[in-house]
């Protein structure tokens, strides 16, 4: 058989990139074959290097809220290049992003700027540990919060996907401070604060965590966290990273009504481009240099191509507001967020309904525009919950939908996201697809 454009592709890649990827879920290790290449995006859809199109629910792992190549961010991205990639000294976007961030998520009272999550989240580490001359880190199994040192036990996304929670390389002692504990089990995380007492710096969690396919909080359990943190001088860091300025303007926290000590962002707030962020109390972010002893730093942080793509996803996403000001205005206010609600409705009741008269056992797990279908009658609370899903049915329904036109995360272990560029017929092709996939087993 002819060789695909793909496969000619990935045989080059493999020759000078491990695995022939730059990040590894996207080697479909989990569902078997081999990538697909693309060269084009368009709103909810991507057609790869052999003209094939296919409906996207990856968007870029979150980040394509908007849909690929929303032409607001593409002219501010052309429109900043026009002067100058990086400067290396402070440029006004800076400002405005900042501003923008701190008036739309409620806990944020400084913000700085990075060039991943995985930035971001071993920054908030550091600076919670700095301020509360604490050590012990509080994580749970199956949240992913990037691929630093400390925080790369029993992590979700592809550690979890290759059955490698804890990576080669990290020396035991850079984890000894570490606590990993169930999601969503309150006696657990009472038992470790009350064996751990005045030593733990913080506690670090996914509000809704999405990297081992989605599990939501159950009603308490993130009130109960801000609660105990509180009473015992640690910190709350809520990682925002996927879940920032997508479950609402102001992020789980807004949602969920909790306000974190410090937060994580990343994703939606590159508009597509590279970048992280962390925040949250003045009186903590001012600990870091130059004001305080806690170092961080970055040399293409704040990146003018980054904050001006970032800064039209922001206020694309809030029309309706004046996004600067955070006050309304005369538009309407809140579209693009009952947008994602009602389409993720009408997946979710389509994904249901498919699952049904086939008569597979799926739970669809669903938080706004973050959805997981795991394959296993549930309920799905916790990693141990999430474990039980059929994986060799996974890969099956993966490339049953692929062959359909339907792009979903090459793994179990991934959530599923919406743009505003999906369409209510996209939902329905989608639920059409699925139905007829899982008519055939
Ligand atoms: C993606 C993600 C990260 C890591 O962000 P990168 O930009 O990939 O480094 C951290 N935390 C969460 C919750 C994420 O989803």
């Amino acid at each position: 058989m002819k060789q695909s454009q793909s496969e000619k592709l990935f045989a080059e890649a493999l020759r000078f990139i491990p695995g022939g990827v730059n990040s590894p879920v996207r080697a479909f290790r989990a569902v078997g074959g081999q990538p697909f290449f693309v060269n084009r995006a368009q709103g909810a859809h991507l057609w790869d290097v052999d003209g094939n199109e296919f409906i996207d629910y990856v968007c870029t792992w979150g980040p394509a809220i908007l849909g690929h190549a929303h032409p607001k961010i593409i002219s501010a991205v052309k429109a900043a290049a026009d002067h100058g990639t990086s400067f290396g000294v402070p440029n006004p976007q800076e400002v405005t992003m900042a501003k923008l961030i701190c008036s739309l998520v409620p806990g944020v009272q400084k913000v700085r700027m990075t060039n991943s999550g995985t930035e971001a989240c071993m920054s908030a580490i550091r600076l919670a540990r700095g301020f509360t001359g604490r050590d012990k880190i509080v994580k749970f199994d199956g949240c992913y919060h990037g691929h630093a040192d400390s925080l790369l036990v029993k992590a979700g996304s592809g550690a979890l996907t290759f059955g490698h929670p804890d990576s080669a390389g990290v020396p035991a002692a850079f984890t000894q401070h570490t606590i990993v504990l169930p999601f969503n089990d309150v006696d657990a995380v009472t038992a470790a604060v009350e064996a751990n007492k005045n030593q733990i710096a913080g506690i670090i969690v996914e509000p809704v965590p999405g990297n081992a396919g989605l599990y939501l909080p159950q009603p308490g359990y993130l009130e109960f966290l801000r609660e105990i943190t509180q009473a015992n001088g640690a910190l709350l860091i809520f990682d925002e990273v996927m879940t920032g300025f997508r479950l609402a303007p102001g992020g789980a926290q807004e949602r969920f009504g909790i306000t974190p000590d410090l937060m994580c962002f990343g994703k939606i707030i590159g508009g597509g481009l590279p970048v992280g962020a962390f925040g949250g109390r003045a009186d903590i972010m001012d600990l870091l240099a130059p004001l305080g002893p806690v170092y961080q730093a970055g040399t293409l942080s704040g990146n003018p191509l980054a904050m001006a793509a970032g800064i039209a996803a922001l206020e694309e996403l809030n029309i309706g507001k004046d996004a600067r000001t955070a006050r309304p205005t005369d538009g309407p206010a809140g579209r693009p967020y009952q947008h994602l609600e009602q389409l993720g409705a009408q997946l979710e009741a389509g994904m249901k309904d498919a699952a049904k008269s086939a008569g597979i056992p799926v739970t669809f797990n669903r938080c706004g525009s973050m959805f997981c279908a795991y394959f296993t009658s549930g309920p799905v609370h916790h990693l141990a919950d999430a474990m039980k899903s059929d994986r060799a049915r996974f890969a099956k329904f993966f490339h049953g939908m692929l062959a359909r036109g339907v792009y979903l995360a090459p793994s179990q272990f991934e959530a599923g996201f919406l743009s505003t560029a999906h369409t209510a017929a996209d939902i329905d092709s989608t639920v059409k697809a699925a139905a007829s996939v899982m008519r055939g087993w």
